[in-house]
Parts: C-alpha cells; structure tokens; sequence
C-alpha cells in the first residue's frame, strides 16, 4: 500500500509578496476563526466518507502550507491540530511540517509549534541578502531570518528547511554565491530552491519585468549546487537538497504518485486516479462548508498513459530515476537518442537524468507527453 499524505491548506498572508501567484487571503485574518471552523467541517466530512475515518489508513505525512500557516495564533492551531488528530490517524513517526515566514517565528511561537507536535519547519527565507528581500517585497530581513532560525533550534527542532530562491535580474554570480554560502552555513537539514518566474497574477506581471538568459541562470544553478554539495547536502530532487536521512517525506510521497488528501481553499487532492480541487475563492470555501456542501470544484481522472508518464516524469526529476520498465514502449525511442545524447544515463535497470539533462528536463518532459 502506498504512503498517505495530508495537505492543509491555510491562505492568510500579511501582505502580498511580488511574485506570489498561490491561493491566498491578505487583509482577512478576522476570518481566521471562520476558516479554521471550515477545516474541522471538511475534516469530519472526508472522517465520514467511504474512504475516510480513522479506521482508514494512516496518514504518513502532514503539512500546513499557505499562504502564512504559522500566521494562525496559538489558540487556532490547536484547534485545528486537535481536529487533525481526532479525524485521522497517523503513523507513528508520521513527518508533521508547517510552513512558517521568519516574522511570524519567535522563541515562545518555536516551543508552542514543538508542543504541538511538528516535527518539521519550512521556513521561508528565500534569500539573506536583504537587498533581494527588499525586492520580492518580503516582510523580513535577514537577520530577522536567522534569530528565526535560531529561536526554532532553541526550541529544539531538528528538521528545517529552509527555501532559497535566486534568478533575480542582474543578480551577480558573486552576490548569489555570498548568498548561498550564508544560508548553507545556518546548516538546515534542508534547503529548497527558487527560481523566480513571473506568474500571470503576480504583481511582478505587471511590471512586465524581463528575466536574465537561461544560460546564465544554468551556470547559477550549477554553482549553487556545488555550494550546497561542499556543505553536505545531498542533491535528492532537481530543486531540493537534504543531509542524509533528511529528504522530504511528503514531497517525495507526491512525486511518486502516492495518494494525498487536500484540504482548504484551492487545495488538490489525488487517490491515485483522480486529481480533484477545491474551489480557490475564500468566500466561497466558507459557505460551501457552512452549507455542508463540498468543498471540491473540479476533477480529473488521470488515463493509464497519464498515470504512467506522471510517474516517469517526476520519477526523473528525483536524482534516483526510474526503472526503465516504467518507461512506455513507445517513448524508448526518444528516451534512447536523449541518453545518447548526454541527458539522460541508463545504468542497468535505472534511468536517471545527468547534471546536463537536468537543466533542461522541463523542456524534455513538455517534447515527451
Ligand atoms: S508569504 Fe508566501 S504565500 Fe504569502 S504572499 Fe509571500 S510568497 Fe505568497
């Protein structure tokens, strides 16, 4: 059987960061205790249905992404935690993440998200270079990323991501390199990397603001992986890096095409055939849920062609790869002249992608649907 995960989806942001394109809720933080409410309504719904309920499968991993999770104050938390723990199970171990933003992180936050039960913190500091920070339209600087930091070790979390993004324009090698260095020394267990792209409706679109050359934006990424290398950090996915044993449980439960349940506004959800999701618009989450209707807008069910090539596509982002029995027969041809190539490498039973490949395995994934 196959891992199950849990997402929870919680919107509210203090502001809105320039190149934000997520589902999320500025100015409405009165509607917290709403929301929160809205979650322990669809909790006990899935509970209630044929493949919910605590009978059902354990959860093997949790995470409370946004938005600004860690923007819900203690009482909320607890609340929604409680609800967690009443409408599921979870496995004894279970990896519990919540997302937090550095100015939302204080020693008493640390200790009460420790209570709680996480076990894993996604801390949002995206760069230490308060100049970038200044840019994306942050709420933090850098040093108040690294007392946030620090307050989490204190409170004795020892699972940490933290996500850094680069790609700005006219970031200097040498800039970025200072960068990565700072935050590699911090010495997470886990650093998530950016790139900046400009989403349709981010503020940044309409700026209509142009990215830098993808070669050199190439030679960026490559530097940065070196970086993180001499630091201990295992390459393990093309944009996440771990110290040994500290991959991502949940992530890596998505891109092998293990079942997850979504919760909250815009959240997806797949059951290993369907991809469902909920409506994006706040508003309109609340009254579903206040009406006992669904909360769920949309669906798809994936084709066994579909099902396949998601597993080989983001089978092949992961330094791991593949079985080359995954592979479709009638996509070895292509596969074949890419190994060729240089950008893909068959090693008995495994294919992988190499340093090369990686660089351009969006578009190689895009010419192979
Ligand atoms: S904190 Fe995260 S979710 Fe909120 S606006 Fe910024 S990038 Fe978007």
């Amino acid at each position: 059987m196959k891992p199950l995960s849990l997402y929870i989806h919680l919107p509210f942001c203090s502001r809105k960061c320039l190149f934000c394109s997520f589902v999320i809720a500025v100015g409405q933080e009165h509607r917290r205790e709403e929301y929160v409410r809205a979650l322990e309504m669809e909790m006990e719904h899935h509970a209630a249905s044929p493949a919910g309920g605590r009978a059902a499968q354990k959860l093997h991993t949790v995470y409370l992404g946004g938005g600004t999770p860690s923007l819900l104050d203690e009482r909320h938390l607890d609340v929604l935690m409680n609800a967690v723990r009443k409408n599921f199970s979870l496995q004894e171990n279970a990896e519990i993440t919540i997302e937090a933003n550095p100015e939302s992180v204080d020693i008493a936050k640390a200790k009460f998200l420790k209570r709680q039960g996480f076990n894993r913190i996604s801390l949002g500091v995206q760069s230490l270079n308060d100049r970038y920070l200044k840019f994306l339209g942050r709420g933090h600087d850098a040093p108040a990323a690294v007392r946030a930091y620090h307050c989490l070790r204190e409170a004795a979390f020892d699972n940490i991501n933290m996500d850094l993004m680069y790609a700005f324009p006219g970031q200097a090698r040498d800039e970025l390199q200072r960068d990565v260095r700072a935050l590699a020394h911090l010495n997470s267990e886990h650093l998530s990397l950016y790139t900046l792209t400009i989403e349709p409706n981010s503020k940044f679109y309409a700026s209509q603001m142009k990215l830098d050359d993808d070669e050199k934006l190439a030679d960026h990424y490559l530097m940065i992986a070196r970086i993180l290398q001499e630091h201990g950090f295992a390459q393990y996915e093309i944009s996440n890096f771990a110290k040994p044993g500290r991959e991502s449980a949940h992530n890596r439960n998505y891109w092998t095409g293990a079942p997850y349940i979504g919760l909250g506004v815009g959240a997806h959800a797949f059951d290993g055939r369907r991809r469902a999701w909920n409506t994006p618009r706040l508003q309109d989450y609340l009254r579903r849920m206040s009406q006992g209707m669904s909360a769920v807008e949309g669906h798809e069910d994936l084709t066994d062609e579909q099902l396949v090539m998601e597993k080989v596509l983001f089978g092949l982002r992961m330094n791991e790869g593949i079985r080359w029995d995954m592979v479709p027969f009638h996509k070895r041809g292509r596969i074949e002249a890419w190994i060729r190539d240089g950008f893909l490498l068959r090693e008995g039973e495994r294919l992988q992608a190499t340093e090369r490949g990686r660089l351009v395995l969006d578009e190689l994934s895009a010419r192979l649907i």
